[in-house]
């Protein structure tokens, strides 16, 4: 199946001030509603990152999931998920950082990656960067390489995949607003 840039807008709904006033919502759910809208993201990223020697899949807690787990299947690659405090159960290392709205940190298992590892790090969206930018170093304090950050959605105008690519991290979105 083709992309189709018309179709995946008119499945990604805007909600105007939310969760707080002045934030538009990128919200995804209708998008993971459509089986048709689904496949049609996945096997487009399936197919970008399917001969470039990426070893794992990272997922970013917790929209994330639903790219990087179906896309991790695809591949056939493992997939290590990047969870917010508290949630994980065995050793983990944290990394704090600030978010378009509040601030947050995420965790990774100690033992889910290691040197000589290259990830494609997938989420839902990519607004100032923060939370890419923060799995990105849980990778490189594993000795892990993040190779390219991929996300449904980017907004360019908050400066996130700018930021990304200052760190060394390309990125690549589907659409943009
Ligand atoms: P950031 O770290 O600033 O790039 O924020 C990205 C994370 O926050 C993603 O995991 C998104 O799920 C969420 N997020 C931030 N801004 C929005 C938005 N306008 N609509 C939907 N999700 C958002």
């Amino acid at each position: 199946m083709v992309f189709d840039q018309q179709l995946l807008h008119s499945l990604i709904r805007a909600i105007p001030n939310w969760p707080e006033p002045g934030v538009t919502f990128r919200d995804i759910t209708p998008l993971f509603q459509s089986p048709k809208g689904t496949e049609m993201i996945i096997n487009t990223l399936a197919e970008r990152y399917r001969e470039r020697d990426i070893t794992h899949i990272g997922a970013l807690d917790a929209r994330g999931f639903l790219v990087g787990s179906p896309l991790a299947c695809k591949l056939g690659l493992p997939l290590v998920i990047f969870r917010k405090p508290g949630k994980l159960p065995y050793d983990v290392i944290r990394e704090e950082y600030a978010l378009e709205y509040g601030s947050a940190a995420l965790e990774v298992h100690t033992d889910a990656l290691k040197k000589g590892d290259r990830l494609l790090l997938a989420d839902d969206l990519i607004a100032t960067g923060g939370t890419l930018c923060a799995a990105a170093k849980l990778c490189r304090r594993l000795g892990a390489e993040p190779v390219e950050a991929t996300a449904i959605i980017d907004l360019p105008a908050l400066g996130g995949s700018k930021r990304l690519d200052s760190e060394g991290i390309p990125s690549f979105s589907l659409c943009s607003y």
